[in-house]
């Protein structure tokens, strides 16, 4: 691919390709088997990974959305779990990033980029793509607000030191009836509840969150009263460019994989990478994958100039994890038997890579969201 990054950029990349080789590649197996890695998270801090593109004066390395894309895309190559994990994290802490106020972005942003874990907690039992419809409470009462309700699906949420959580502070409102709060760990009445036994992304940790009339001062809020969907969205917009980075990396993963096996299998007397319906294969991967990668950094630089990116974003999660389930299945289809063999680790990209499809919007309503911006675009 030729996207003409700068001299720093390519240092990043080629930092986080190194940290990606020698420290999550190999425990990518062991992830799936055991889930997340406390210990890898501590040897991404030190790396400086988990701040990268926030200001220096938070902590963070001073990088933009092209040097995040770079470094979940990296990261991705060796493990989605361990890039998703970065997604979510990221997906919280640039809600304080872009909403917070000073005070909160001193306290929260350092945290963030030092070794403390953040979720983003939305989506409840009864409503993921309908999120307006969320049933979680946040009543004024005095001095501070009172949060009720329960979270599901939220990733990070039982190894997070903090966690930003959408409730309705107006419930006759709909969308403009919802406010964001900063809940940390050890809060009264906020627990984690059951672990999400899940099919993929295994190395990352999926939990359940009760709020029992968790009582917050006012300074957890976040932004303005109200805001808190538009806050979602916006900080959505920016991980579905994380999602197409995490879709280009696993599978190109998955290819290279599928690409040593088919020149050394043979078949009839010769390699199948001699065959045409093999090379058809990777003819697709490849394109998908190129494919992928320009709509990832193109949307990320779209970001980085603080430009509208929210049909773009979603595009590019709709084609990346579209084109990355596709190419996990045509590397398993490639290896043939051994593909369905937990030995060749490409049955578990498969698993994985379904995950791109659905959370943070699955392509079905991402497609509403393109669909509609485009018929609406004169
Ligand atoms: C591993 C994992 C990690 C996650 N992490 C987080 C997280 O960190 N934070 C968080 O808040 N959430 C998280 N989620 C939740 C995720 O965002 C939701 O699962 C997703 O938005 C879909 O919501 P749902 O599961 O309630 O499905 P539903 O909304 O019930 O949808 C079910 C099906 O109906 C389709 N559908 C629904 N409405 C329409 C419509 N109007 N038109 C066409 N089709 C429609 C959907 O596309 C889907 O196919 C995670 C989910 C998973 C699986």
């Amino acid at each position: 691919m030729n996207f003409d990054f700068t001299e720093e950029q390519l240092m990043i990349r080629d930092m986080v390709r190194e940290f990606t080789e020698n420290e999550v590649t190999p425990i990518d197996e062991e992830l799936d088997k055991h889930g997340f890695s406390r210990e890898l998270h501590k040897k991404m801090v030190q790396a400086g990974l988990m701040g990268i593109h926030f200001p220096e004066k938070y902590g963070g390395a001073e990088g933009d959305a092209i040097i995040s894309a770079i470094t979940v895309h990296e990261l991705a190559k060796g493990s989605a779990s361990i890039a998703l994990f970065l997604d979510a994290h990221w997906l919280a802490a640039d809600t304080i990033l872009y909403h917070g106020s000073e005070e909160q972005k001193e306290k929260y942003l350092h945290k963030a980029a030092a070794d403390s874990i953040f979720s983003f907690a939305l989506t409840e039992p009864c409503a993921g793509s309908d999120a307006a419809g969320i049933k979680t409470t946040a009543k004024l009462e005095g001095d501070e607000w009172v949060l009720n309700g329960s979270k599901a699906w939220i990733t990070n949420s039982g190894v997070a030191d903090v966690c930003v959580v959408l409730a309705k502070t107006d419930p006759d409102a709909g969308a403009k009836g919802i406010s964001a709060f900063i809940i940390e760990k050890g809060t009264p009445g906020f627990s984690v509840g059951k672990e999400e036994n899940k099919m993929g992304m295994r190395g990352s940790n999926t939990c359940e969150l009760i709020l029992d009339n968790v009582r917050l001062p006012k300074s957890q809020l976040l932004g303005e009263v109200g805001s808190g969907f538009k806050i979602a969205m916006i900080a959505l917009d920016g991980a579905r460019i994380s999602i197409g980075a995490i879709a280009a990396g696993l599978a190109e993963h998955a290819m290279k994989i599928a690409r040593d096996y088919a020149n050394q299998r043979v078949a009839f007397g010769k390699p199948i990478a001699k065959l045409y319906a093999i090379q058809e294969k990777f003819a697709n991967m490849a394109v998908g994958i190129e494919a992928t990668q320009l709509m990832t950094y193109s949307t990320a630089k779209l970001k980085a100039q603080g430009k509208r990116h929210t049909k773009e974003a979603a595009m590019t999660k709709i084609f990346g994890s579209e084109m990355c389930v596709k190419t996990c299945d045509e590397a398993i289809q490639t290896l043939g038997g051994y593909g369905y063999s937990k030995e060749y680790h490409v049955e578990r990209f498969l698993r994985d890579a379904k995950l791109l499809q659905i959370g943070e919007g699955t392509s079905e309503i991402l497609k509403i969201l393109v669909g509609s911006t485009v018929l609406a675009e004169k």
